[in-house]
């Protein structure tokens, strides 16, 4: 990673509420990052990418994080979207179904719960949603800053618990 490219990733990182980044530092050591002009998952778009590999008792996982240059500007919005494709691979990694199906029926007792998020004509999934609220919880940012402007689903505090039950 160039530099200046890294300066950037760090920067979001560092910026993290502690909780967050004691759960997303031995991820992020783990994780290759690029910020490139076009990303391998729809050129446009930035994207994390999670591989485990599983040999007897031997599990295995690293990580890529493909950012759009584009978007990389130093901004508050550019460390959202980092922190947002981070909290992905804290979910790829950590959470097994039972912890998704967990959070999401915690998310749904949320009064700002939707059964559709609509973006870009279909509902969007967990994943998505997740993402969110994890980057707005770490960044102390009351609103998403991407482009699925998910809603803040739970207190700073109820968030944090999940966390804590769910992610160690
Ligand atoms: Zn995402």
């Amino acid at each position: 990673m160039p530099p200046r490219d890294e300066t950037e990733f760090l920067a979001a990182v560092a910026s993290m509420r502690p909780h967050a980044r004691r759960v997303v530092d031995p991820l992020a050591g783990r994780t290759r990052v690029r910020i490139l002009e076009r990303t391998s998952c729809g050129g446009r778009a930035s994207c994390a990418l999670g591989t485990i590999v599983e040999q007897g008792d031997e599990r295995t996982s690293s990580f890529e994080v493909e950012l759009l240059r584009a978007t990389m500007d130093g901004s508050l919005g550019a460390r959202f979207l980092t922190v947002h494709e981070l909290a992905h691979l804290v979910e790829y990694d950590l959470f097994d179904a039972s912890d998704r199906t967990a959070i999401e029926r915690t998310f749904r007792r949320s009064p700002r719960w939707r059964a559709c998020f609509l973006h870009q004509g279909s509902c969007l999934e967990f994943s998505e949603v997740f993402a969110d609220q994890f980057a707005m919880y770490a960044l102390r940012e009351p609103r998403s800053m991407t482009t699925y402007a998910v809603p803040r689903l739970l207190t700073d505090a109820a968030f944090e618990a999940l966390l804590v039950r769910h992610a160690g």
